[in-house]
């Protein structure tokens, strides 16, 4: 820590792994900068505080059933949070400030930062007179451009004509409307209402910190800045100045690093959709039989739970896992910048969650997307078709597909051209997280603005 500087920041992260990682890597940030951190955090998924043993940890009871944190709508998990989580924060909070202006530490609280899928903290903090900043754990285009749903789902966006899947949506650029009818099928009307709130509570808020940066996301926070009138701060993919290995929820197996010193350089495809993605058992079968036939090595991260009706792999059959074991690895959780930083990872089969997205660009990994749901299906799209730095497999979770796209990445001249656009974006974004960068820049304004308060 640099030396003290006599301010407190309290940070509320939404509890899951991939809005958990941003939240703990910039408590490390403002920590570096002489900011004491306090972490208020629910019950369920809650961060692991002997990893942190310099930031003071205050858990909140959020009455989450063991039925309710199994549920896969995170929709609806999100509603039930915020009902639940309201009256415990605030109670939380005002003692905090209580104490702060009582007690012997005579520690001033400079700001609340919170996810911006909270959306019962910017009035709270109104009340308590408190500036509270918004983090938000997306690309900055999903975030503003996913306001725009419940006007999409007025407009009866469905049903959808074959002959026009594959239409660009102008207001949610570059979205094709088969990617609109799948977020709008897979979301509920309770999400709009929640999404009005998060409109309106995200522009009240006192600044908006996006885990992004102009080289990713130039247009949309000009055009964030222009209709939020508020400060906006991209500061980069925080995982380049702390890894996110110490927030991680699930025991990361190490056992994959002396796995992946034994293959050829850039010979591996890595694998894995997150923490919350769930699979059929026959999509497994299709993705098994795909990474087989490609013939490439292969690191597959299979959760624990996430595939429905099993445990995990037990139901493989067991001649499939003969031949997966001779070519590949299976774990439960991988310690993923570690291994996408290694010269044997060619290619990256994701899901395409920003933390995951972005991890890939700053190692240069070229990635095949299957996006699932939310923020997935848009960062499937820059990366396909904007940025072309990968293959999209369009849904298509066949054997045959999956064989032809790891092909087509690894050992074909279209694989070359793709990984040498990725060598140029992870130089863009390098460069943007390195001192005098933008992303460097915009993260010295954001430490001045809350040291400001
Ligand atoms: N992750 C990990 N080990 C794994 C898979 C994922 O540590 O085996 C981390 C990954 O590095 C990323 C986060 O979990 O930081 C997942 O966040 P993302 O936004 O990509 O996806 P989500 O889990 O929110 O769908």
């Amino acid at each position: 820590m640099e030396k003290s500087n006599g301010l407190r920041v309290i940070l509320f992260p939404s509890p899951l792994q991939g809005c958990i990682n941003p939240m703990i890597q910039l408590a490390k940030i403002l920590y570096s900068r002489g900011f004491s951190v306090t972490v208020i955090h629910t019950r369920f998924n809650a961060p692991k505080s002997s990893n942190h043993p310099l930031f003071n940890f205050l858990e909140i009871e959020d009455s989450l059933s063991e039925a309710d944190t199994r549920n896969h709508d995170i929709n609806l998990m999100l509603t039930l949070l915020n009902q639940r989580c309201e009256s415990p924060f605030r109670d939380c909070l005002t003692k905090l400030l209580q104490s702060s202006e009582t007690g012997e530490e005579k520690q001033r609280i400079s700001c609340l930062i919170d996810d911006s899928q909270w959306i019962f903290t910017q009035p709270l903090a109104n009340s308590l007179n408190l500036p509270r900043l918004a983090l938000i754990a997306t690309k900055v285009s999903f975030f503003l451009g996913h306001f725009v749903l419940p006007k999409l789902r007025r407009e009866r966006y469905l049903p959808l004509q074959d002959s026009e899947r594959d239409d660009p949506v102008e207001e949610f650029w570059p979205h094709r409307k088969k990617d609109i009818n799948r977020l709008l099928d897979e979301e509920s009307e309770i999400l709009d209402e929640y999404l009005n709130q998060n409109y309106e509570t995200s522009k009240a808020s006192s600044g908006l910190i996006f885990m992004s940066c102009e080289e990713l996301d130039q247009d949309s926070l000009a055009q964030t800045r222009k209709e939020f009138q508020i400060p906006i701060f991209a500061i980069g993919p925080s995982h380049t100045r702390f890894s996110a290995s110490s927030s991680s929820l699930l025991t990361q197996d190490e056992t994959c690093i002396p796995w992946l010193d034994q293959q050829e350089d850039k010979s591996v495809i890595y694998v894995s959709f997150g923490s919350l993605v769930p699979i059929s058992e026959s999509e497994l079968l299709e993705m098994a039989w795909g990474l087989i036939n490609s013939d490439q090595p292969f690191l597959w991260v299979i959760r624990v739970g996430s595939v429905n009706g099993s445990k995990w792999i037990e139901d493989m059959p067991e001649e499939l896992m003969e031949r997966i074991n001779k070519k590949g690895k299976i774990v439960k959780w991988a310690p993923q910048q570690e291994v996408l930083k290694h010269r044997a990872i060619g290619g990256y089969l994701t899901h395409n969650g920003w933390n995951s997205t972005v991890e890939s660009i700053c190692e240069g990994v070229p990635m095949i997307c299957l996006p699932y749901f939310w923020d997935q299906m848009l960062n499937a799209r820059f990366v396909s078709e904007v940025w072309r730095v990968g293959l999209h497999l369009e849904n298509r979770i066949e054997r045959n597909e999956i064989e032809r796209a790891i092909k087509r990445l690894l050992l074909e001249t279209e694989g070359e051209a793709i990984r040498e656009r990725m060598e140029l974006l992870k130089e863009k974004v390098g460069r943007s997280v390195k001192e005098n960068g933008l992303a460097y820049q915009s993260l010295e304004h954001l430490v001045d603005y809350i040291s400001s308060f």
